[in-house]
């Protein structure tokens, strides 16, 4: 079954309110946490140092920032007929408790690629549509590239997380769909498998990450605290904004270099996939999950199977052949 590393509800205690969610968030971190023990995958004691202080502000200061430097890519969608839906979304409804049935499935085309994204979206949440696609479009290509699907409900996901990625597939909840929350989700698909040439597995494991990470005094967030990957995830959005944003982390944080051997490693490792964009159409892609029934009632007429081949010879991106590739929050 898939496997959970952590919670990510919050990277910024500025948000918790005042009705003691901080207890409730470290109850998902232990929970999450005992599972993970028992799947016994093999990761060793998470980073341990203090976050740097002041403290990133990921959703506000940050967001409006990110936002305004990271263009939006032009794009056309279209619906897919009744009946229908991606495998991994509908697996991933169910995960989440959700009826496949109540997702609608688009197609979106972004003009630096010929082969649309399809994103599945529950229809609680339909009025997010046109924020869904205006966010992931403002993803650089490259970042996308990684990416399968993406998948959008109402509230928070399991009653926790306000994203996941599984399988190279982002799942945001109700209030996350950030520029911070996808960088977060999609640093995950890098660390697994864009970083294969440096290292066999997780880059966040390696001794490329360890060795940097331990030139630095802090981390970026609480949340980094909570396994490797999540340092490594949350140092993404760190060396994204540093890159898109005039002036860099310097221009919000006077004390970036508390943190500067993670973000300029997760930058120079990542170079050719991070902001600025590197080509202007794409080149490789995840191979989308096949076409199911959505289960609805029969009654419901359904529509032609799509056909989701891709239709250009794009090469596709293996999947993730790491220890970590199930869901990651
Ligand atoms: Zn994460």
């Amino acid at each position: 079954m898939v496997v959970v590393t952590s919670a990510k509800k919050q990277l910024n205690s500025s948000h918790l309110s005042t009705d003691s969610p901080i207890m409730a968030y470290k109850s998902v971190l232990l929970s999450v946490t005992a599972l993970f023990a028992s799947v016994g995958l093999a990761q060793d004691k998470p980073p341990t140092k203090p976050v740097i202080s002041p403290a990133l502000d990921y959703f506000n200061t940050m967001e409006a920032k990110l936002v305004a430097n990271m263009p939006l890519q032009s794009f056309t969608s279209d619906d897919w007929g009744a009946g229908w839906i991606p495998q991994d979304c509908f697996d991933q409804a169910k995960v989440l408790g959700k009826n496949p049935a109540d997702m609608l499935v688009f197609n979106v085309h972004y003009s630096d690629c010929p082969e649309p994204w399809i994103m599945c979206l529950h229809k609680d949440v339909a009025s997010h549509k046109s924020l869904m696609i205006d966010r992931f479009g403002r993803v650089p290509l490259q970042m996308r590239e990684y990416i399968r699907h993406i998948s959008h409900y109402p509230g928070a996901l399991n009653g926790a997380a306000a994203a996941t990625n599984s399988g190279d597939n982002i799942a945001v909840g109700g209030d996350s769909m950030q520029m911070a929350i996808l960088a977060h989700e999609i640093s995950h698909s890098l660390d697994s498998h864009a970083l294969q040439q440096y290292a066999s597995g997780q880059f966040s494991l390696s001794s490329i990450w360890r060795d940097n990470y331990n030139q630095d005094s802090r981390v970026p967030t609480d949340y980094s605290l909570t396994a490797w990957a999540e340092d490594f995830a949350e140092t993404g959005v760190v060396g994204i904004f540093d890159r898109v944003v005039p002036g860099g982390l310097g221009s919000i944080n006077p004390n970036w270099h508390d943190i500067f051997h993670q973000y300029a490693t997760y930058q120079g490792y990542l170079g050719n996939i991070i902001p600025p964009a590197h080509k202007s159409q794409c080149t490789s892609r995840l191979a989308n999950s096949p076409p199911v029934p959505n289960g609805a009632s029969s009654e419901v007429r359904r529509s032609a199977r799509p056909n989701v081949n891709f239709k250009t010879n794009i090469a596709i991106i293996p999947p993730a052949n790491t220890s970590c590739s199930g869901l990651r929050i």
